[in-house]
């Protein structure tokens, strides 16, 4: 039996890295969160989450499988589960079936990484902005990227636009991770959606257009607070998007993420022998894709966190006018690998994206975040346009405390 201290019901699907967390964060938060069911396609991953959680936090939850991409049998798991709210940290192939299965039962949906077509490494969010005009009508509400970069950062965004600036001129979105987990090559999430994202053309907004780069060959060095001067990297990242449509003022945004040289030199390799190809190729006589066999030998970023040490630092830096004078702010997280491991069993990258979704999940059940306040009634929404203070509340009690500087130099 779940824990009926709070009326609300949530349906999880995915029980990866960061369904790990989020399972777990809503089971620490009964007030908020009083009927937890975590489904994925493999049921064991759940039970045993499922039994971690029985057995440190004394609750229990509902476990199930489901094939998200069946949107019939997912919506006969919503309708038998009765979900006040779907959490979709599954992988992005899913988002568009969940979201129908979600309008099909009338149910809100979220999640924290935007659409992409398995056949071709291109994420955009007009395949989800598409759907607006259906939540509204049906007086849903979707919530799109809700974890740290997207997530944390489109908030961080939307707080320097309120309070700390009257006109944001540019925005640098610094992603460091500075933790070591001894092995020689691993992806930190979904090891396929990562080496999607990372071996793509580089891509940033200025003066009202995206220029393009090869892929990682713009990098400075950036000293990141409580972690030191480490190699950032220019990459195309989704938050980009949403955030020049929402903050129009911005004339620059550029998104820069950190790699060591041991993981670049292996990442060129893996490409040079065409081992990141998306297409599939004939094995044997069985179809392929090198990429998916790749994520099957690589190591299961879920696994990581036992031995992981050190910190990451995600934050972003803006540049504009504040009471008539110049203002450069940094707002940033650390966020300590062996200390999530302590408290969830994962590693920083799995938490600093399930803690976010958690609290999201809380700003819609609370309805402080909700179509229903916004003039459309509903819809599908970016997370920057909602008021960032509640959130960034929460995110000091629930382990990821920001710091807000001013910052000294400029991002070249
Ligand atoms: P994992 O690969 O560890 O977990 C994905 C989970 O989804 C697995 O349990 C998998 O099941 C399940 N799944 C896959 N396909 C289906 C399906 N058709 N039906 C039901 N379940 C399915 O990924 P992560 O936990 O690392 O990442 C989860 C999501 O979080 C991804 O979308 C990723 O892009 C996003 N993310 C967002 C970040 C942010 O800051 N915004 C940062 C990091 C990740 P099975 O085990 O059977 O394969």
């Amino acid at each position: 039996m779940n824990d009926q201290t709070s009326q609300n019901r949530v349906l999880i699907i995915g029980a990866g890295g960061v369904g790990n967390v989020v399972a777990k964060k809503c089971a620490m938060n009964p007030d908020v969160f009083g009927h937890i069911t975590l489904a994925s396609r493999t049921v064991s991953k759940c039970d045993d989450i499922a039994a971690d959680i029985q057995q440190n936090w004394n609750r229990t939850i509902d476990t199930a499988a489901v094939d998200a991409d069946d949107v019939p049998q997912l919506a006969k798991l919503i309708e038998q589960v009765k979900p006040d709210l779907v959490i979709n940290v599954a992988l992005p192939y899913q988002d568009l079936h969940i979201m129908d299965a979600c309008l099909a039962t009338g149910v809100d949906y979220m999640d924290t990484a935007n659409y992409e077509p398995p056949d071709v490494a291109h994420f955009e969010y007009s395949h989800q902005w598409a759907y607006h005009d259906r939540f509204k009508n049906a007086g849903l509400t979707a919530l799109l990227g809700c974890g740290f970069d997207p997530g944390v950062t489109n908030i961080f965004t939307a707080y320097a636009n309120k309070h700390l600036f009257d006109r944001m001129d540019t925005v640098d979105i610094v992603d460091c991770n500075g933790g070591d987990h001894g092995k020689a090559f691993a992806t930190n999430f979904n090891p396929e959606i990562n080496i999607r994202e990372i071996t793509q053309r580089g891509r940033y907004f200025e003066n009202g257009d995206w220029q393009s780069t090869d892929p990682l060959t713009v990098h400075q060095t950036f000293d990141f607070p409580n972690v030191g001067p480490k190699e950032m990297y220019l990459l195309y990242h989704e938050e980009m998007e949403s955030l020049v449509k929402h903050f129009p003022s911005v004339k620059r945004m550029r998104f820069w993420m950190t790699f060591g040289q041991e993981y670049l030199t292996h990442l060129r390799v893996l490409q040079n022998v065409g081992m990141t190809r998306i297409d599939p190729v004939n094995y044997n006589g069985q179809e392929i894709v090198p990429l998916q066999f790749l994520k099957a030998v690589l190591p299961d970023p879920g696994s990581l966190g036992e031995n992981y040490t050190g910190l990451t630092c995600i934050g972003t830096v803006i540049e504009g006018e504040k009471d008539g004078q110049f203002a450069r702010q940094f707002i940033y997280n650390n966020c300590d690998h062996a200390e999530c491991w302590r408290e969830v069993q994962a590693q920083a990258v799995s938490y600093t994206t399930g803690v976010p979704t958690m609290i999201g999940a809380m700003m819609m059940l609370q309805k402080k975040w909700h179509g229903s306040n916004m003039p459309d009634k509903g819809g599908v929404f970016n997370v920057e346009q909602f008021d960032p203070d509640p959130f960034m509340e929460q995110l000091n009690i629930h382990g990821l405390p920001w710091e807000v500087t001013a910052w000294p130099e400029s991002i070249a």
